[in-house]
């Protein structure tokens, strides 16, 4: 309850994202939510392209990547997918399954609409243009400091997000916070992002640019398949997003374009006949991309050196590369690392040492995969803090 004569707030909640609109809708406590945008949702408003990638039917542990693998099971079987999709069904905002359990609304600030609503009517109140810019910890409650002057709360729910996409009001006040208050934060790791390409090949790819192929996409632990876009840097699409979630800074790439074929196999059983390497090839990858990668091999006639087979192979089979680096945080989806959970209460997302503070999203150290799981993780951290604030 909202103490009005000292003005300490039950909760005060420190973003309107994703998960800090959830958690605000679903306790009915007075509260306070604090956004330095000039609205609430402004990230969630264009997550899946527009249409709000909201969940994933397959939601698993599996699909977070955390130095605490075990962390985000409670609150996954606390708040699995349905319990979302009863919310949108009960509002009769529509929906669509894309592929492979993707969950999209038709519109993503249709979904930020419905979220802010339902904050407003459990006793939510919201102030935007400002930003925190300090907490501090007094016996039995919490000093924020702001761009508008000082609040007070009893309990403090950090829902600020991480580093990635800045233009739309990310930065690293939930790390910044956390190390103030003597908490481990694991590195962090832009993801869900491209890859750029060292030259020569950053020109080559970059002629492509635009084009797309399915691939398979290797790095020394994790093995991806699905469509890569050629980029005016380098490498982007799904397969190489996914990828970049379990990629290490200086590690090898290694792309096979013609995943589903021998293509060994393929060009002997041509060895005789009157074609050329790139018509046989023809079959199998767009003639455009082939030329390009293949441009600096002499593939004029099948009867070309066994070298020359080998090479064309090795170049389209099994092409590695260290990449220059990612497209970095202003292109990456999510900030992978973060707080760390090994400090917080799977139960109720609180943390151990400090009483009455909660991290929830992404701002805990965990990253879900391409495909839903991340606004998931929003929802169902969000879900198990508020249940724990009903209770206070
Ligand atoms: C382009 C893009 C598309 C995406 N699409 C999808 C998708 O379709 N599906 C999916 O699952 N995931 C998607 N994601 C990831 C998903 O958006 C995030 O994982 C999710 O929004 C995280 O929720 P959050 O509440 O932790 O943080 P956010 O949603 O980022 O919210 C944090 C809020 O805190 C505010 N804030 C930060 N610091 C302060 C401060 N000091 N004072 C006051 N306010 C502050 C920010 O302005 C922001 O509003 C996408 C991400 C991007 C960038």
């Amino acid at each position: 309850m909202k103490n009005q004569r000292q003005e300490i707030w039950h909760t005060i909640i420190i973003g309107a994202g994703a998960s800090g609109l959830f958690c605000a809708g679903s306790f009915s406590a007075q509260k306070l939510v604090l956004e330095h945008n000039d609205r609430a949702g402004k990230k969630l408003s264009v997550t899946g392209g527009g249409k709000c990638n909201f969940t994933n039917l397959f939601v698993s542990a599996q699909d977070y990547v955390s130095d605490n693998k075990h962390f985000c099971k409670s609150a996954l079987s606390a708040f699995p997918p349905q319990r979302f999709i009863d919310l949108l069904q009960e509002e009769k905002i529509p929906f669509y399954e894309k592929e492979e359990g993707q969950l999209f609304s038709h519109s993503a600030p249709e979904v930020v609409r419905f979220l802010l609503k339902r904050a407003q009517a459990q006793n939510t109140t919201f102030s935007y243009q400002t930003q925190v810019l300090s907490i501090q910890k007094e016996k039995d409650f919490f000093r924020v400091q702001t761009t508008k002057g000082l609040f007070y709360a009893y309990h403090i729910v950090m829902a600020c997000g991480g580093v990635s996409y800045p233009a739309l009001g990310s930065g690293n006040f939930a790390f910044q916070t956390a190390q103030a208050l003597h908490l481990t934060v694991e590195p962090l790791r832009p993801a869900l992002v491209g890859f750029k390409a060292p030259a020569p090949w950053k020109e080559i790819f970059a002629s492509l640019a635009g084009n797309s192929l399915p691939v398979e996409i290797k790095t020394k632990k994790h093995t991806e398949k699905g469509q890569l876009l050629f980029t005016h840097e380098g490498i982007s699409g799904p397969a190489v997003m996914q990828t970049s979630l379990f990629y290490h800074e200086g590690e090898k790439v290694f792309l096979n374009f013609l995943p589903e074929i021998n293509l060994e196999e393929k060009l002997r059983e041509n060895k005789n006949a009157p074609f050329l390497f790139s018509k046989i090839l023809a079959n199998y990858i767009p003639a455009k991309i082939s030329k390009v990668l293949l441009q600096d091999l002499d593939v004029r006639s099948c009867e070309a050196k066994r070298e020359t087979l080998f090479a064309v192979i090795k170049r389209l089979q099994n092409f590695e590369f260290i990449p220059s680096g990612t497209m970095g945080y202003t292109r990456a989806e999510v900030t992978a690392g973060g707080v760390s959970c090994a400090q917080f209460s799977p139960q109720t997302m609180e943390c151990k040492t400090i009483s009455g503070l909660f991290y929830i999203g992404e701002a805990l150290d965990v990253t879900g995969r391409l495909g839903g799981f991340n606004l998931h993780w929003a929802w169902a951290s969000a879900h198990l803090c508020a249940e724990a604030l009903k209770k206070k």
